[in-house]
């Protein structure tokens, strides 16, 4: 396989950008070698500079659940293109987008967009201090919100694969204001809460932790940790930039029957376009500016164009309800991959999956269970055995997200054909 363009614009730009790159798991720190440069991508595949073809299981870290240039975003955004492309005053888009999603999703009775998913929990935990004149926040161990300071402490993402949990940078104050929780440990949480509920304006979680591995939650945890959060007057703050309209068009709270207080979303909700939203309760949210005191504002906010793919990404969601399919598909698929892996490796593989997510534990999950429900659970041999297997994949035109603690998504389009392709590869995968 050809890289030697990729390598020569990854040189250029390490001397331009931190680590050549705008966002650090790309940079291929966490398996080593030179990140490829995406010259473009259609349906499930992408295509380097290079002339290199790969199935992409990436898919954008998860936005794209119908591929690359689905037909129906590609006509909505280019008939936008033709209206002007920001006009930073009111317009009808957002309000079409705002009232898909409240019409279906009866716990976001109101909701505010953002251009990312770091913004919607930055501004959901604004909103949530000023409701209840509490300061302290619950996170779970693993969890990943965005890089916002407060919940850049013990996240996942990018920073599961660097050496220190935490960022520089994060004042010890703020950082101070976080509470962090194990997974799926319901004493644990029950303990903190107990002794600090009081003080505790918002629980944050993501009900599918998918930034640290997919760290399968159970709904007894999930059911209990929501009861306990209301006994002590705390909000419950869902986290689904990635499981809503993936999972299910209403993400884990419509699969839990959970109603969250307030409900982040991005990703899917923009159609691969730079969108993030945040909603929930109407007299949360009226607390907003301009309606309320909380201020929160954006240039780019509501931008026509992302709005547009939005709803092409949504109203399709709607008409097709591909979700049964989906799940299907990506349930074979894991078997499948959970048998190929477990041919080729000197090791206990387990697929974890849920919906079209799945994660590869490369080793015995240390649980009573079988299954990784925490961070401790995972295997210490997962980064450098998922670094043999990510590379025999890409070799073969494979791309799966650069770390091992990252998720692969499957789409609408991902073919037959290319799943059995990917089949032989792992089998063909040979560790030292
Ligand atoms: N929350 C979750 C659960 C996420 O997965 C992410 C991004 N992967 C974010 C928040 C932050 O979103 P963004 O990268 O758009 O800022």
């Amino acid at each position: 396989m050809k890289t030697e363009k990729s390598e020569a614009l990854f040189a250029r730009a390490k001397k331009v950008a931190p680590g050549g790159v705008h966002s650090p798991v790309r940079g291929f720190r966490g398996v080593g070698g030179t990140p490829r440069f995406i010259e473009s991508a259609q349906g499930s595949e992408l295509l380097d500079v290079d002339g290199n073809r790969y199935i992409d299981f990436c898919m954008s870290w998860g936005p794209l659940i119908f591929g690359h240039q689905d037909g129906d975003v590609a006509e909505a955004v280019k008939s936008a293109m033709t209206r002007g492309w920001t006009y930073g005053a009111a317009e009808p888009y957002s309000l079409e987008l705002a009232e898909l999603m409240t019409s279906h999703i009866p716990w976001v009775e109101k909701v505010r967009f953002v251009n990312s998913g770091t913004e919607a929990v930055m501004s959901a935990l604004r909103v949530a201090r000023a409701a209840t004149g509490r300061h302290k926040v619950v996170k779970f161990d693993g969890c990943y919100h965005g890089h916002l300071d407060s919940l850049l402490v013990r996240a996942g993402s990018g920073l599961a694969e660097m050496a220190s949990p935490d960022s520089a940078g994060v004042p010890p104050h703020v950082a101070a204001d976080t509470l962090v929780v194990p997974l799926n440990d319901l004493d644990a949480f029950r303990k903190v809460m107990d002794e600090h509920g009081h003080e505790v304006c918002v629980v944050a979680i993501e009900p599918l932790p998918a930034n640290n591995g997919l760290l399968l939650q159970t709904g007894e945890f999930l059911c209990e940790m929501a009861s306990i959060t209301r006994k002590h007057g705390a909000l419950l703050l869902f986290d689904e930039v990635i499981s809503g309209f993936r999972v299910a068009f209403g993400g884990m709270a419509e699969l839990t029957k959970i109603k969250p207080d307030l409900v982040c979303y991005g990703k899917i909700i923009g159609g691969g376009f730079p969108v993030g939203a945040y909603g929930g309760r109407a007299d949360l949210m009226d607390l907003v500016a301009p309606a309320g005191p909380v201020y929160q504002a954006g240039t780019l906010s509501g931008n026509p164009v992302a709005m547009s793919a939005g709803i092409a990404t949504l109203k399709k969601l709607l008409r097709e309800n591909p979700y049964a399919r989906l799940e299907e598909k990506t349930r074979v698929f894991a078997e499948r991959v959970q048998k190929a892996a477990q041919k080729s490796a000197p090791f206990p593989v387990q697929v974890q999956r849920f919906s079209s997510l799945m994660w590869t534990v490369m080793g015995a999950p240390k649980s009573r269970d079988g299954l990784a429900r925490s961070l401790p659970e995972i295997p210490e041999e997962q980064k450098a055995r998922f670094a043999t297997l990510f590379h025999a994949l890409l070799s073969q035109g494979v791309y799966l997200a650069p770390s091992g603690f990252e998720v692969s998504f499957l789409s609408t389009v991902h073919t037959d054909e290319q799943l059995d392709r990917v089949i032989a590869a792992i089998e063909g995968a040979r560790y030292e």
